[in-house]
């Protein structure tokens, strides 16, 4: 009797800590996933099933992020000139342009529950506007166009409706960290 009683504590321990476990698993997960459904869906993920990537393929340190100076409203993260930019997230590219004063060559791509922004790129993005991208697909290149000073990427996002469409703000700095470890 008191044999069975300390296995069925012991047994009760391990059912504990499995569900602490995994509920620990989810949480981790859950902290950043756009929850649910973020599958690479139909098409199939070609670039080795991830649906995310971090946005640099090359060494790189964070910078300023959102609100250092006067209304930062992105990650920067610094990498050589020319390195490969590549989609954070899948979606569909909604603006390709080029501005002098701010963002230099930039693209948006409206995802599922985000718009991503990517600025100072070296030349023209080699995506095209409506043009759908999969996480991991090369976007452009890492450069200081626009009000930079040195060669890096500025990366923001803002959720739905998204880039200026009266979405909100958010700090990408978590979520990179994540995409970063892999
Ligand atoms: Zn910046």
């Amino acid at each position: 009797m008191k044999r069975l009683t300390s296995r069925t504590g012991l047994f009760l321990l391990f059912s504990l800590l499995a569900v602490a476990s995994l509920a620990g698993v989810a949480l981790a997960s859950g902290g950043v996933a756009t929850g649910g459904g973020t599958g690479t869906g139909g098409g199939g993920g070609g670039g080795g099933g991830k649906d995310y990537a971090f946005p640099i393929r090359a060494k790189h340190t964070y910078g300023d992020g959102i609100g250092a100076g006067r209304g930062h409203q992105g990650q920067d993260i610094l990498a050589n000139c020319r390195k490969n930019i590549v989609a954070a997230r899948s979606g569909r590219v909604r603006y390709v342009d080029y501005q002098a004063s701010g963002a230099g060559n930039y693209a948006v791509i409206k995802g599922k529950k985000y718009d991503y922004v990517y600025m100072h790129m070296i030349n023209k993005p080699s995506v095209k506007k409506g043009e759908r991208v999969d996480a991991g697909e090369k976007i452009g290149k890492v450069g200081s166009t626009g009000r930079s000073s040195a060669c890096h990427l500025h990366f923001e996002m803002w959720r739905k409706p998204g880039w200026y469409r009266g979405g909100r703000l958010t700090n990408p700095k978590p979520f990179l960290k994540r995409w970063d470890r892999g």
